[in-house]
């Protein structure tokens, strides 16, 4: 796909939702109606498009309505909506007869996979971006140079772009001290490796966290091992329930997020106090209620599987023989007790996107703010300093300007509508013949 000396308009790094949505935003840009399209390349490291695989679980549900796709709140006429993928699968009639807001993860993926299909031609697989650089040239840089690494010929090569759009999404978190192994897993790769497990031989589970992929893998779990016990692991009394109510769910209106960037910093504080749990470390309703009528079915027949252990964190994990050993710390009364199991799942989170080790020398030129954090503009375009004119956009990692969408899809449609908007408005002529 790339010609020798060619510079791109676009690169886009990572080919999730987000980046998915800006070549649907570039496809139906108006610069394409008027016979001046924005030329693009996006680099995704996986083999194939892959939304979460690991946590397409059985009937788990979309946290934001189907409305929120790629691209209906940008164009309601958009043909990758949602709309024209149920159109298109012969199930428009039958998705409105089931009166839900919410399809399964599994059908999301699968529309993913749909307007995945129209966009081939423009993304390279397998293909990992290692690092941008600057060009060595005289006089301010106006494009980047972006090293791709291919995984499955191990080769590299080298990608010219006038703008670069980093969407490369979270990334997972493991508790402090402990690794990552064959029976201690993060959430993130949970499908994957649960499949490889001997199911006959794994009878006691334990699952760390409070948040919506925790309560998830424990429902899963104890539906899918019978004989196994599950124990859940958490911090909290409880689990607590994600807010999605009307008032609530307005801070992922598109307008949220001018009243956000234009706030002070009190304000944003006020945002985030407020409405975390709208999504951070919550769970939905219904899984909650699964959760614990499982808990109580139990009860009535005298047979407990599944082992709530709240108020508790995990001190320390050692192997012992064919056992995962975890030290709990009680913080009701700072006792420590220990616990062996089979598997440890640890569903502790993701840190959001930081982009500055990919930046490579061009983070130098990058402008922070007073607390060391970078600045973005608000059309997601990051503040560079004058030896750099071209453009390092982000979807991803503006919490701290763009506040509690950013790593979320429910605003994806319109801010790739802004970024291909700015790209097309900082265009010059000399671009247009390079395209
Ligand atoms: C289990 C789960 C369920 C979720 N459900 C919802 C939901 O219902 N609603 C919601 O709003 N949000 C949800 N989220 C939040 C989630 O962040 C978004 O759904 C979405 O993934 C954001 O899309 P993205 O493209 O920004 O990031 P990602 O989907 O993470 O995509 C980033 C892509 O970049 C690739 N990549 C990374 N580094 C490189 C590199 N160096 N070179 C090339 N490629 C690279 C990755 O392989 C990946 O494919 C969920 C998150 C999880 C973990």
């Amino acid at each position: 796909m790339e010609t020798q000396g060619e510079v791109y308009e676009v690169v886009g790094i990572g080919f999730g939702p987000s980046n998915l949505s800006l070549a649907v935003a570039l496809e139906e840009h108006e610069s394409k109606a008027h016979g001046n399209p924005i030329s693009a390349a996006f680099f995704e490291r996986q083999p194939t498009l892959g939304w979460h695989r690991n946590m397409l679980l059985p009937s788990a549900t979309m946290q934001i309505s189907f409305l929120k796709d790629l691209s209906t709140f940008r164009n309601p006429a958009s043909q990758f909506s949602f709309i024209s993928y149920l159109h298109s699968a012969g199930r428009l009639a039958q998705f409105v007869n089931n009166q839900s807001f919410f399809p399964t993860r599994e059908e999301f993926h699968d529309y993913l996979e749909w307007a995945e299909s129209s966009f081939a031609d423009r993304v390279s697989y397998s293909s990992e971006v290692l690092s941008v650089r600057l060009p060595q040239s005289e006089g301010p840089a106006d494009h980047v140079e972006v090293q791709v690494r291919d995984r499955t010929s191990g080769g590299s090569r080298t990608v010219k772009a006038r703008n670069i759009v980093v969407s490369t999404g979270l990334v997972p978190k493991m508790p402090a001290g402990i690794d990552r192994d064959e029976r201690i897993w993060h959430s993130s790769e949970f499908l994957e490796k649960f499949r490889k497990l001997d199911h006959s031989k794994v009878k006691r589970v334990a699952v760390v966290g409070a948040g919506q992929s925790a309560a998830e893998i424990v429902r899963f779990v104890y539906d899918t091992l019978p004989d196994a016990t599950v124990s859940a692991i958490m911090p909290s009394y409880g689990y607590s329930i994600a807010d999605d109510t009307p008032f609530a769910n307005q801070i992922f209106d598109a307008d949220a997020v001018d009243d956000y960037y234009h706030g002070s910093e009190r304000s944003k504080d006020s945002f985030w106090r407020y409405h975390k749990n709208t999504n951070y470390g919550v769970v939905d309703d219904q899984v909650i209620r699964d959760l614990y009528q499982r808990a109580y079915d139990d009860e009535v027949r005298k047979t407990p599987r599944l082992n709530f252990l709240n108020l508790s964190r995990v001190d320390g994990v050692k192997q012992v023989g064919d056992d995962v050993r975890l030290t709990l710390q009680s913080v009701r009364n700072e006792e420590t007790y220990d616990l062996d199991v089979d598997v440890l799942i640890c569903s502790t989170g993701y840190d959001s996107m930081e982009p500055s080790e990919l930046l490579g020398d061009l983070e130098a030129h990058c402008l922070r703010d007073e607390q060391g954090r970078l600045r973005v503009e608000r059309d997601y375009r990051l503040a560079t300093g004058p030896d750099v004119t071209c453009g390092v956009y982000l979807q991803g990692g503006t919490e701290h300007t763009h506040g509690l969408a950013s790593s979320l899809l429910s605003n994806i449609a319109i801010r790739s509508g802004e970024i291909a908007d700015s790209i097309a408005e900082r265009r010059t002529p000399r671009h247009y013949s390079t395209a």
